[in-house]
């Protein structure tokens, strides 16, 4: 039987979700990511994850579902770019939270978001809460695991840990899944390199953030480096990040408030 509840008629739908269910929810983003990368690449990126990781975790006996990929989400860092399909903060809040209403609907009782692109990490943590405490689902949120800041240590080009938007372990990623829709000729390295000298003020991890859109970084759209990307690092990166949400809704079975 598939395990994307959507391919199931209604009555077999709500017969095959138990309290012990879990719903996974890819949140995708359609967005500028340079001159090289499709603007599909936060939604191939989940999709592909999403699958993978689903039928690690139901192999080893999690009940677990996958929904379709919302398509878009909160993606202004770059409204500059034509061709990014970008909702508002409130858009994407108000989608969620019809999400968690109709999946409490159900007989499962955990939703969990497989987030594609960064831009939504924040949310994703408070509109948590909000469908918690108004629907009373257990909620998690991760990223897709294939991301990595990159400091040079795998092999790859040095980052300074700001390889976060069509980098190298992004293109990579995508040379694995799409190399048809990968033009390494248009690769460049846009790395924002004077911030390290910066201790308080950062990107992910830092104690002090700051509002950007991509463009602020220059014209490219990259933050990152992905000129040396090979399709072989992106299918170890695949592999670990089907891993890691695998090894995440074994943990997401076993969670408990309380002992
Ligand atoms: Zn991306």
């Amino acid at each position: 039987m598939s395990r994307l509840l959507t391919d199931l008629p209604q009555p077999v739908a709500a017969e095959v979700l138990s309290s012990s269910s879990i719903i996974v929810q890819p949140i995708g983003a359609l967005e500028q990511h340079g001159p090289h990368l499709p603007l599909s690449t936060d939604l191939v990126i989940p999709e592909a994850i999403g699958a993978l990781a689903v039928d690690r975790a139901v192999a080893s006996g999690i009940d677990a579902w996958l929904l379709p990929p919302m398509t878009s989400s909160k993606s202004d860092e770059h409204h500059w770019a034509p061709g990014t399909i970008w909702m508002e903060a409130s858009t994407t809040w108000n989608t969620l939270v019809d999400i968690g209403r109709s999946v409490a609907a159900t007989s499962a009782r955990t939703l969990v978001f497989l987030n594609g692109h960064g831009g939504n990490s924040a949310l994703l943590q408070v509109v948590g809460r909000e469908i918690r405490r108004r629907f009373g689902l257990r909620t998690f949120s991760m990223g897709t695991g294939t991301q990595r800041a990159g400091g040079g240590a795998d092999g790859g080009p040095d980052e300074h840990g700001m390889g976060i938007h069509a980098g190298h372990s992004e293109t990579s990623v995508m040379l694995a899944l799409r190399p048809d829709l990968v033009d390494m000729s248009q690769a460049v390295r846009n790395v924002p390199a004077h911030l390290t000298a910066l201790e308080t003020i950062g990107f992910n991890g830092f104690p002090v953030s700051f509002g950007w859109t991509s463009d602020d970084f220059g014209p490219s759209g990259v933050i990152g480096d992905a000129t040396g990307a090979t399709a072989e690092y992106g299918a170890q990166l695949v592999d670990e990040g089907a891993e890691f949400v695998a090894r995440a809704l074994d943990e997401i079975r076993r969670f408990s408030f309380t002992s």
